[in-house]
């Protein structure tokens, strides 16, 4: 058995760019270097045409029309965009802000920020399976709150929340909701109408598409929904995100929406038969092993487990062959805990011993075998 190392297990940081997305970022890239915003000419034509190809693709993956997506440079500027943005324009009516325990930092960062300018932040607490479950919501105090935000696929854990019951509770109580949906696009299928969902967040490094781009929806009937920009001086993205389109990127992004409407059910099926296997070699060759968060409901190619007596900064020294995280990635540099996996429940000592594998459209059977043989061995000898 021969692999290419290292092996790239941490799809949930990035993905690698498909190489038919790579395509259309170079030939954008190379032949239409127009400004969109440059209207008395074809080149301009062609390059505003690119970018409303685009935001359909983006629409058509999630259900929306195309005007209502707004293209920024990822999900942690959609997500400062949303939370800030609405906070603003919401701030007469309600300070309070509705989120989770288990968000992604580019929305517990800005929610932390409304706290310090005096809003109330709710954090509406997961199970120890790592799910949000509705009658928690329920419980919160939604009356005239200004926003919910909710993350659609966590990060660390892959759990899926449930984004239609919420949806309908946030309908019900007339209050806005939010998803951090940068893992869950392209990965599992997203309907802003059959959800109910007003404001979303997608990365395109993520579903393999190019880093540096993303989108916001923003629901424009039923109601509108209104936001305050973070920047000025342009009137680009209905001067909601001003500044000359990235348009090679953006074009990039919804090529990568395209693929991904179309192949995400195969490639979940796939991804969800490799996971098995990880999980069945390594329950086999490792005593002591736990899985954190609910295997059912997650997404098909994540997984994460602690070892008994291991700390995951020793195993991930060891296992150079191998590119993965013991945590999300902006945090694995420094040996914390996780704290999504803390307010799971886990100790201190499991929480520091977990390793996120993140399997994706490229990995292989022979891979997954290769990972599990070297993690068996390195578990083994640490301990
Ligand atoms: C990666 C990620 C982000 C940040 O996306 P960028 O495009 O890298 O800014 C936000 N939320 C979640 C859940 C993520 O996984």
């Amino acid at each position: 058995m021969t692999v290419k190392t290292p092996v790239y297990l941490d799809h949930n940081a990035t993905t690698p760019i498909d190489p038919r997305v790579l395509e259309v970022l170079i030939s954008v890239q190379r032949d239409h270097f127009g400004n969109p915003a440059s209207s008395g000419h074809s080149l301009g034509w062609a390059a505003a045409q690119l970018v409303e190809q685009a935001r359909e693709q983006v629409a058509l993956l999630i259900g929306s029309e195309p005007r209502e997506v707004i293209f920024t440079s990822g999900a942690t500027e959609s997500n400062n965009l949303a939370l800030l943005g609405t906070a603003e324009t919401r701030s007469s009516r309600s300070t309070h802000l509705i989120t989770t325990n288990i968000e992604h930092e580019s929305v517990s960062g800005p929610a932390a920020e409304l706290e310090r300018q005096g809003w109330q932040v709710t954090r509406v607490p997961a199970n120890n399976d790592g799910l949000v479950e509705t009658a928690a919501f329920a419980a919160a105090p939604m009356e005239g709150a200004a926003l919910v935000s909710v993350i659609a696929a966590q990060n660390e854990i892959g759990t899926l929340q449930p984004l239609a019951e919420i949806g309908t509770l946030c309908k019900g109580m007339g209050v806005l909701l939010h998803c951090d949906a940068a893992q869950a696009a392209g990965k599992i299928p997203l309907d802003v109408e059959a959800m109910g969902i007003d404001l979303m967040s997608i990365s395109s490094h993520k579903l393999y598409g190019p880093k540096g781009v993303g989108a916001l929806y923003l629901r424009r009937r039923d109601p509108r929904v209104k936001i305050h920009p973070r920047q000025f001086g342009g009137s680009q993205e209905r001067g909601l995100r001003p500044g000359t389109l990235n348009v090679p990127g953006i074009a990039a992004f919804g090529e990568a929406c395209r693929l991904a409407r179309l192949e995400m059910v195969m490639e979940a099926r796939r991804l969800l038969v490799l996971r098995e296997r990880f999980l069945a070699g390594l329950r086999e060759a490792i005593p002591g092993m736990q899985v954190n968060g609910c295997l059912r409901r997650r997404l098909a190619g994540n997984l994460n487990v602690s070892f008994d007596g291991v700390r995951a900064h020793a195993l991930l020294g060891k296992l150079t062959t191998l590119a993965l995280s013991s945590s999300s990635a902006c945090s694995s540099a420094d040996s914390q805990p996780s704290l999504i996996l803390m307010n799971l429940g886990l100790s201190e000592a499991l929480a520091s011993a977990s390793l996120r594998i993140g399997l994706g459209r490229f990995t292989t059977e022979d891979e997954v075998d290769f990972a599990v043989a070297k993690i068996a061995q390195v578990v083994d000898q640490v301990r």
